[in-house]
C-alpha cells in the first residue's frame, strides 16, 4: 500500500511537471499569438495616432487568457495602460512597434504581462484533483485488498493456527480440511495445509513406533525385574538355607560339645579315681590310665577350642573392652606357665616396659587367652633353654596422649618354624613339623588367636622364625587409656546445681538410647532423642541441646558424617559432642576428633566415666546423695 501511493505520488509529480511545461510552452505560443495577432494592428494605430484605437486593442489583449497586464509605451511619449501592473510571479516581455512604413524604424514598445500565480493555482487545482482521486482510488483498492484476503487468506491461516494450536498426541493424524472450492486450483495455503498434515500424520507414526519401542522396554524390564526377583528369592532361599546350616551347625557343635563333655568329664573323673584307689597297682594299669586321662583332657581341649572357633566364626565373640591393668595381666599370664616352663627346666622371663597408665581398654579375658596360647606354645614346644614374654611400648601417631599402642612379644628357643609353615599354622587344624613336635595339640590355638587380635582391632599376629634358632610371635594393639573408676568419685552422684540442661541421644539402637536416658534422666537432664544422623541435625537446629552424645555407626548420616555438618552449622560449632562407639582403635577415635567431636567415650557407657565428661564439657557442679543425706 505504501509503495502504491509512492508510485502514485511519483506519478502525479511527473504529470503536474508536464502540465506546467505545457503550460509554459503554452504561455510561449500565447506571447507568439499576440506578437501575431496585435504587435502590427496596434502599431499601426500608435503611427496614425489613434488613441481610441490603441486603448480598445490594448483591452481586448489585455482579456486574453492570463494576460493580467498590457501597456504601450510611445516614442514621442503617448502612454496606454491596461490591468494591474506586473506582480512578481509574471512573466512579462516586451514587443517592439515598428512603423508601418519604415519596419527599421521603432515607434513605441508594447509590454504584456501574463500572471504566473495563475499559471501556478491551476496547477494545484490540477493536483489537488489528481491526489483526491489517487486517495479515493488507493482506499477503495485497500479495502477491496483487505476484503480479498479476509475472505481467501485470514480466515484459512486462523483454520491452520487453530488446528496446530489443539494438536496433541491424540489429535495427531487428524487432517485438516477446507471446504472444497470448486473450479479453483490448489493455492499457497492448500500446500501449507498438506505439508501440515504430513507432517502431523508422520508424527503420529513415530509416535505410534515410540510406543511401542517404550512398550517392548517395559516389556523387557518387567521380565528383568521378574527375574531380578526370582534371583533375590533363589538367593534368599539359599541365604536361609545357609544360614539354618550355620544355625544347625553350631547348635550340633554346643550340643555336641556339652554331649562330650558330661562323658568325659566322668571319664577323667574316673580315671583319676582309678590312679588314686589303686597307687599298689601294676606298672602298665597306671600306663593305661594315664593315656586315658591325656586323651580324655587333648579331647576336651580340642572340644573347647572347637566351640571358640566356631563361635568366632559365627561372629558370635564380641570383645567387651574393660578397664585392664595390661601389664598385671602380662606378670599373671606368665605365673601361669611358669610351672609347666619349671618342669621343664626352662626360664620363663618377663620384660615388661614401666611407666603405662594404669589402666587400659581392652577385652582382658580375650586378651590373657591370646598370651596363655603363644606362651603355651613356646613352653611345649621349647625343650630347652628360655622362654621370653615381652611387652614393649611404640609411639602413638599424632602423640596422642589418650592412646597407648602396644607391642607383645613372645620369644623362644625352640625349635624354630620352617619358612614354609609359617603362613599354614594360621589355619586351623594346621600344624608344622613332624610327629613328636606337634605335642598333642589340637592346631586351632593360633587361628583362634589370630582371630581375637583381629577382633581387638589390633596388627596381626605374626610370626617370625629360623629353624633352630628359636621363634618370636608378636602383635600390637592400640588402646584407649581407661578412668579409674576411682579416680572420679561419682558413684554417689544423685543431681547438678544449677539451670537444667538438654542432652541429645543419638543413636539408632532404641536401647541404647532408653540406657542412657535411663542414666540420665534421674539426675535432672532434659533428653532429645535422634535415631540417625538426619534427625540428629533436625533436632539440633530445633531443640537447642547444651551437649549431644553420637552414636558414630548409624545407618544412613552416620555420627561421624552428622558431627562434621553440625560443625558446619551457623551456631553449630559452640555445643560439645561426644563420640560414642564400640570401635576403641585409635583411626576411629582420632576421626572422630577430626570431625568436630569434643570428647570420646568407648561403649558400653560407663556411668561415672560418662558423667564425669559431661560434668567436666558442661561445667556441672554435681549435688551428691551423700551431700543430701
Ligand atoms: P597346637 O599348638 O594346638 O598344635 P597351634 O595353632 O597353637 O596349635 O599351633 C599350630 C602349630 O604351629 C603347632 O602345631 C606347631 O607346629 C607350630 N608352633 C606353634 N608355636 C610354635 C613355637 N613356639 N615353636 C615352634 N612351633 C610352633
Amino acid at each position: 500500500m505504501l509503495a502504491s501511493t509512492f508510485l502514485a505520488l511519483l506519478a502525479t509529480a511527473v504529470q503536474l511537471y508536464l502540465d506546467y511545461a505545457r503550460d509554459v510552452s503554452e504561455l510561449d505560443e500565447q506571447f507568439h499569438r499576440i506578437e501575431g495577432a496585435y504587435v502590427a494592428s496596434i502599431a499601426n494605430s500608435l503611427w496614425s495616432m489613434d488613441k481610441a484605437q490603441v486603448e480598445l486593442q490594448l483591452g481586448g489583449l489585455a482579456r486574453l487568457r492570463d494576460v493580467s497586464f498590457a501597456r504601450v509605451q510611445g516614442q514621442v511619449g503617448e502612454h496606454f495602460e491596461v490591468g494591474e501592473p506586473p506582480p512578481a510571479h509574471a512573466s512579462v516581455r516586451d514587443f517592439p512597434l515598428r512603423a508601418p512604413t519604415a519596419p527599421h524604424r521603432t515607434i513605441g514598445m508594447l509590454t504584456v504581462g501574463v500572471d504566473l500565480d495563475k499559471v501556478y493555482r491551476r496547477l494545484a487545482d490540477r493536483a489537488l484533483v489528481i491526489l483526491a482521486t489517487q486517495a479515493i482510488k488507493t482506499f477503495f483498492i485497500a479495502l477491496l485488498i483487505l476484503f480479498i484476503v479476509r475472505q481467501w487468506v485470514t480466515r484459512r491461516l486462523e483454520r491452520i493456527a487453530a488446528h496446530a494450536g489443539a494438536l496433541t498426541t491424540s489429535t495427531l493424524g487428524q487432517p485438516l480440511r477446507f471446504e472444497e472450492r470448486p473450479g479453483s486450483a490448489p493455492d499457497e495455503l492448500d500446500a501449507v495445509v498438506r505439508a501440515l498434515n504430513e507432517m502431523s500424520s508422520r508424527l503420529c507414526a513415530e509416535l505410534a513406533r515410540r510406543t511401542e519401542a517404550e512398550g517392548e522396554l517395559r516389556r523387557h524390564r518387567d521380565h528383568l525385574e521378574h527375574l531380578v526377583a526370582e534371583r533375590t528369592t533363589e538367593l534368599q532361599e539359599a541365604k536361609e538355607r545357609a544360614e539354618s546350616a550355620s544355625r544347625a551347625k553350631s547348635d550340633f557343635l554346643s550340643r555336641m560339645s556339652h554331649e562330650l563333655r558330661s562323658p568325659l568329664t566322668a571319664i577323667l573323673g574316673y580315671a583319676q579315681l582309678l590312679k588314686v584307689a589303686d597307687p599298689s597297682g601294676r606298672p602298665q594299669d597306671a600306663a593305661a590310665i594315664n593315656a586315658i586321662r591325656a586323651s580324655g583332657e587333648h579331647l576336651l581341649g580340642l572340644i573347647l577350642d572347637l566351640l571358640d572357633l566356631a563361635k568366632i566364626e559365627a561372629g558370635k565373640v564380641e570383645m567387651l573392652p574393660s578397664p585392664v591393668d595390661v601389664r598385671a595381666l602380662v606378670q599373671s599370664v606368665a605365673d601361669i606357665m611358669r610351672v609347666e616352663a619349671e618342669a621343664k627346666r626352662l626360664v620363663l622371663d618377663v620384660d615388661a616396659v614401666d611407666g603405662l597408665p594404669p589402666l587400659l581398654l581392652v577385652d582382658g579375658k580375650r586378651l590373657r587367652q591370646v598370651l596363655l596360647n603363644l606362651l603355651g606354645n613356646a613352653v611345649k614346644f621349647t625343650p630347652w633353654g628360655r622362654v621370653v614374654l615381652r611387652l614393649r611400648r611404640l609411639p602413638v601417631a599424632g602423640e596422642d596422649e589418650a592412646m597407648v599402642h602396644l607391642r607383645f612379644e613372645v620369644w623362644d628357643t625352640g625349635p624354630g618354624i620352617a619358612p614354609a609353615d609359617q603362613r599354614r599354622i594360621f589355619q586351623p587344624f594346621e600344624q608344622a613339623g613332624d610327629g613328636p613336635r606337634r605335642g598333642g595339640g589340637t592346631g586351632l590355638g593360633l587361628a583362634i588367636s589370630q582371630q581375637l587380635v583381629r577382633l581387638m582391632g589390633g596388627r596381626e599376629l605374626q610370626v617370625e622364625s629360623r629353624p633352630g634358632q628359636g621363634s618370636v610371635f608378636h602383635f600390637e594393639l592400640v588402646l584407649p587409656v581407661a578412668q579409674a573408676p576411682s579416680a572420679s568419685p561419682l558413684a554417689d552422684v544423685c543431681g547438678y546445681a544449677g539451670p537444667r540442661k538438654r542432652l541429645l541421644v543419638a543413636d539408632d539402637l532404641p536401647l541404647n538410647r532408653q540406657f542412657l536416658g535411663a542414666l540420665l534422666q534421674p539426675l535432672g537432664f532434659g533428653i532429645v532423642e535422634a535415631a540417625d544422623g538426619e534427625q540428629a541435625l533436625a533436632k539440633l537446629v530445633d531443640e537447642r541441646p547444651d551437649l549431644v552424645l553420637m552414636d558414630m555407626s548409624m545407618p544412613g548420616l552416620s555420627g561421624l558424617e552428622a558431627t562434621r555438618r553440625i560443625r558446619g552449622l551457623p551456631r553449630g560449632d559452640g555445643v560439645p559432642v561426644i563420640a560414642l562407639t564400640a570401635q576403641t582403635s585409635q583411626m576411629t577415635r582420632q576421626a572422630a576428633l577430626a570431625a568436630g567431636a569434643t570428647a570420646f567415650l568407648p561403649k558400653p557407657v560407663q556411668r561415672e566415666e560418662l558423667l564425669s565428661k559431661i560434668g567436666e564439657l558442661l561445667g556441672l557442679e554435681w549435688i551428691r546423695a551423700t551431700e543430701q543425706g
